[in-house]
């Protein structure tokens, strides 16, 4: 396990792949410190099923119609500069992936084998059977393990970013659980989503929306948190707060969508049927849930054979086994979750923030890419593209160096009164409750009322520093935020 220095050009707080990819733009004579508050492999992105979307060839597909699909279902709210550069820009760092060792799927004649997901128009997804997010994540880790500018630390939290002559001081807890601050001349936040402010999501435990926390603190601008996507088929296991993931790219093969009757419903409430967008898919199925009087839904692709189903989609089929379901002779159970987040920390087209040396990057930034509501597997290019801008925008500034600046060997005062309280869990019930598929206004009005009351209590006491005690602090402020943005649409 490696040990952090006091001193560093650069801190990237996430090792998913915005935080990965990022790391790697740097020369061998910068410093980078790539922190994570999980262990190796937790992360959003290593749970990404579905793939890469990117044209990577242009028989037929375009730039235009990749664009197009975006915008339609961002539902127009999209920034069309950011929309540009994601496309024309993503298949190079596809491109650079693939030689660091990624390993996309192919066909017998070596050619990139591409998918469709929903609201794509054409076949452009990339993806590695359905583990594609784990083999991006394990072939850059080992990249990154191997360049001696990177210090790559896990189990390591980041509990407050202040700034500084020259850059920012960061205070943290290390893995052997001891209070230490270090300083970074510019700061990358690359911390990933906040499905955990949901009871239940698709996302992982570290996915508490710290990143939104530290920079609302240090007066970054956010927008558009309140714009949230909902996963409709999710595996519904209403017992487990983490959902697994049934992924698009299921539906993209030809799976059907059935109520609680198994009759197929989506030609009543849209003409792309299966493969409408998500946000339409998800309320869809909350309308025909009240037309039917039933929360039971599923997802049935026996027809394609269970040769086919076990080879292309090896893991969902091992999870619905494990979950006592054969998804390659019956419809498994399925129901919408919280997914995704399409706002975040503002940031431009170099993934600067509105704070000088402060960037953010992947699901935390809010670039503009998604609009309303994101186009299946365009998260991870959007990592990918402004991971590397941050990067190459930083690498700009890099020389101008102020002179060595002083750390303070005093680490941060964590002690306190121990944290006992459960506000994570109330939080996470009033969002399922007021602001899921069909947001519900007087609930969101009592809930932001009640977030404002938890977040002014865990401020005004002096608890210890704890990993359930930030993640309460964040849990209260992306809440706050979210209902704040709701309610003013
Ligand atoms: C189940 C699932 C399936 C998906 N499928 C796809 C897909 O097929 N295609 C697609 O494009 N997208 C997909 N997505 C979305 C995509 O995976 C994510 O948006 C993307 O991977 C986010 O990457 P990231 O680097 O921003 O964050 P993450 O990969 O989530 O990484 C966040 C990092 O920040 C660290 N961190 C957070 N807070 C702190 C802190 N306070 N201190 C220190 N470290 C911290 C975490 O430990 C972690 O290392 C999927 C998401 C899920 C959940």
């Amino acid at each position: 396990m490696s040990k952090l220095l006091k001193n560093y050009d650069i801190l990237i707080v996430g090792s998913g792949i915005a935080g990965l990819y990022s790391s790697l733009q740097f020369d061998s004579n910068t410093s980078v410190a790539v922190v994570s508050k999980g262990n190796e492999g937790i992360c959003g992105s290593s749970l990404a099923q579905g793939g890469v979307a990117a044209v990577l060839q242009h028989e037929n597909d375009s730039f235009d119609f990749h664009v197009k699909d975006t915008l339609i279902a961002g539902g127009y709210k999209n920034d069309p500069l950011s929309v540009e550069t994601l496309i024309q820009e993503g298949p190079e760092d596809v491109k650079k992936i693939i030689d660091l060792g990624v390993d996309f799927d192919s066909d017998k004649n070596g050619e990139l084998m591409m998918t469709l997901e929903g609201g794509h128009s054409r076949r452009r997804i990339v993806h590695h059977r359905d583990q594609t997010g784990r083999e991006m994540v394990e072939k850059l880790t080992a990249t990154v393990e191997q360049r001696p500018n990177i210090t790559l630390c896990y189990n390591t939290l980041i509990f407050n970013i202040e700034q500084v002559l020259g850059g920012f001081r960061a205070d943290l807890i290390n893995a052997d659980g001891e209070p230490q601050s270090i300083f970074a001349r510019f700061v990358i936040l690359a911390t990933g989503g906040i499905g955990r402010v949901y009871r239940y999501t698709t996302n992982p435990v570290i996915s508490t929306g710290d990143g939104v926390y530290l920079a609302s603190k240090l007066g970054a601008r956010i927008k558009n948190l309140h714009y949230i996507q909902f996963h409709p088929t999710a595996f519904n296991s209403p017992d487990c707060s983490e959902q697994f993931l049934i992924s698009e790219a299921v539906r993209g093969e030809g799976a059907k969508l059935l109520n609680c009757n198994l009759e197929q419903f989506m030609h009543r409430y849209d003409e792309r049927l299966e493969l409408a967008p998500r946000d339409v898919v998800s309320r869809s199925i909350i309308a025909e849930s009240k037309r039917t009087n039933s929360n039971k839904f599923y997802l049935d692709i026996t027809h394609k054979g269970a040769d086919f189903i076990r080879e292309r989609f090896p893991a969902i089929t091992a999870a619905c086994l494990e979950r006592g379901y054969d998804i390659t002779k019956e419809p498994v159970p399925i129901f919408p979750c919280q997914h995704y987040l399409m706002g975040g920390i503002d940031v431009d087209l170099n993934a600067r923030t509105t704070v000088p040396r402060l960037y953010a990057a992947g699901e935390c930034a809010h670039t503009g890419v998604h609009g309303g509501n994101r186009l299946a597997s365009n998260s991870l290019p959007e990592a990918l593209v402004f991971g590397r801008r941050a990067a190459q925008d930083i690498k700009r500034y890099l020389a101008q160096r102020l002179g060595e600046v002083e750390v303070s060997d005093i680490p941060p005062d964590i002690s306190g009164e121990e944290y006992k309280e459960n506000y994570s869990d109330e939080i996470r019930e009033i969002m399922q409750q007021a602001y899921f598929v069909m947001p519900d206004r007087d609930k969101m009005i009592s809930g932001l009322h009640r977030a404002i009351e938890i977040e002014k209590e865990l401020d005004s006491r002096k608890y210890a520093v704890s990993y359930k005690y930030c993640e309460a602090k964040s849990l209260a402020c992306v809440a706050k935020t979210v209902l704040e943005g709701a309610l003013k649409e």
